[in-house]
């Protein structure tokens, strides 16, 4: 009478210690865990069977069983008969590929969210005879596999793998992080992340900040050295494709046209564009430059740069940054008009060309729209230079990313953004405090105009990896200001968050 209770019971521990540790190293604990009797023993030269669907649709999911294999023992693989074995096997497909993973997905019916699994989401069963994992859609089946392998690392799988039904799938659907990109220095910690650290993260979006390290051909004069060649974006769009990672390409616009001594290329080849060129040619005393949104000729530039991104990425969506700007109506021609009508007609003319002409997403920082004032924020992650009320002059179509980076108890611009009617993704860079507060404060408001989450890193991609390794980094800033930052941990915890919705 004992015996079967005592099994449970020792799965349950076993799953704990496995969720606890998991917890712990931030990553992601399933939205039902069901433990079951018994364990599925390791190496047992079990059968791998694989649906035919998955393996003509996405046969890089199929490639992720690698390690899995390896563990039990080393099978081959093989199309999954109509009936299936008495001795042990792993199934692994869609739901169309076998009838025994529909039933399993029929059988989670009643639990599942109104939208079933969604495009991410999975359900494994696994008994001492079996291991199956399905999904409705092939990234479903990827996170699944990287959900085996991650536990798999546990000391508690030693023996096998305890008994369990599980279901998992995406709180937000659109979880991002954002990177500079500084040249083709950075493609090798690129591909890695791409391939590795972000499906683990269960990242599907990359906003890769450009500006002007890419070989444009419209005007090359632009192009810094050692920028991104076409083949090396088409190469990145592959790879990402792979890994159901959209990549946003991004040109930081407006301001953010030069930093500390540097000013960058556009206005160094273009100075006609600057919109303070009697400032120093150092930039002291200065935070970052600023083009002129009201020169004529700036735009046909500009659009042809932004043509060349998207259609090296093959881009359905675009950022067009604009943070920070903190120089504007200063030159003749802006001299005199209002800074909102100013930022509010920069952005209403790269939204004609990007959502009308090419027909993509636009997206955009958010601090310009914020009143610092009014919302008690700095200057940086809101606007003390009175371009707040452009807010109500631009498209909201628009998607905001809405940063910040300290911690105080109310982010009020996440409810003011979305009662404007724009989608708002929180962005959070390498605060563990304010990762928790911000993101559980969005999650709150998670709904239609609340889609996503972003990780912003502020560093180089090898330091976003490297940090992403567990190495730690030095703090930030001296005496009073010194903070510790963690941003390895940071990104694991808002990616966590993002998945897991609390
Ligand atoms: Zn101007």
């Amino acid at each position: 009478m004992m015996q079967p209770f005592r099994i449970v019971l020792a799965s349950m521990l076993l799953w704990c210690a496995v969720v606890c540790r998991v917890q712990g190293g931030a990553l992601v604990q399933p939205k039902i865990l069901e433990p079951a009797e018994g364990v599925f023993a390791k190496g047992k030269r079990s059968q791998i069977l694989v649906g035919a669907n998955l393996q003509k649709t996405a046969p890089q999911v199929v490639s992720a069983l690698k390690p899995l294999i390896a563990w039990l023992g080393g099978a081959k693989k093989a199309t999954p008969p109509q009936s299936l074995p008495d001795t042990p096997y792993l199934l692994v497909g869609l739901t169309t590929d076998h009838t025994a993973l529909q039933q399993l997905r029929d059988g989670w019916n009643t639990k599942l969210p109104m939208n079933g699994l969604g495009e991410e989401g999975y359900l494994l069963d696994i008994t001492p005879q079996h291991i199956h994992l399905t999904a409705e859609r092939p990234a479903g089946v990827l996170y699944g596999i990287l959900y085996l392998l991650s536990q798999l690392e546990s000391k508690a799988y030693e023996v096998g793998i305890p008994a369990v039904k599980l279901a998992d799938w995406a709180t937000l659907r659109w979880r991002g992080m954002h990177l500079l990109v500084n040249g083709r220095q950075d493609i090798p910690a690129l591909e890695q992340l791409i391939k590795e650290y972000l499906p683990q993260l269960r990242f599907n979006q990359l906003i890769l900040e450009i500006n002007y390290n890419f070989e444009y051909k419209s005007h090359p004069e632009i192009a810094v050295q050692n920028a991104l060649t076409l083949d090396d974006c088409r190469h990145l769009n592959a790879i990402a494709k792979q890994s159901f990672i959209r990549i946003i390409p991004m040109i930081n616009c407006l301001g953010h046209q030069s930093w500390a001594e540097t000013t960058y290329s556009l206005l160094t080849h273009h100075p006609e564009f600057d919109e303070t060129p009697n400032y120093p040619k150092d930039n002291k005393g200065i935070y970052c430059r600023s083009w002129c949104p009201s020169h004529p000729d700036l735009n046909p530039i500009l659009f042809a740069l932004f043509d060349e991104l998207i259609d090296a990425f093959h881009a359905d969506a675009f950022h067009v940054g604009m943070d920070e700007v903190f120089i504007l109506g200063k030159c003749s021609r802006c001299k005199g008009k209002h800074n909102a009508d100013l930022f509010a007609k920069a952005v209403k003319e790269y939204h004609q060309h990007l959502v009308g002409k090419r027909k993509v997403e636009m997206y955009l920082w958010g601090d310009r729209l914020l009143d610092g004032i009014g919302m008690k924020l700095g200057e940086w992650e809101a606007s003390t230079n009175d371009t707040a009320p452009a807010i109500d002059k631009i498209p909201k179509d628009i998607v905001l990313c809405d940063w910040h980076y300290e911690t105080p108890d109310d982010f009020p611009s996440l409810a003011y953004l979305q009662s404007k009617g724009f989608r708002v993704i929180p962005s959070t860079w390498n605060q563990i405090e304010n990762v928790k507060r911000f993101t559980s404060l969005a999650l709150k408001h998670q709904g239609a105009k609340l889609p996503g989450y972003l990780a912003t890193t502020w560093a180089s991609v090898a330091s976003v990896v490297s940090r992403l390794q567990g190495i730690p980094q030095p703090s930030i800033g001296s005496g009073e200001r010194k903070k510790e930052t963690d941003l390895g941990g940071a990104i694991r915890l808002g990616a966590k968050m993002a998945w897991e919705g609390r």
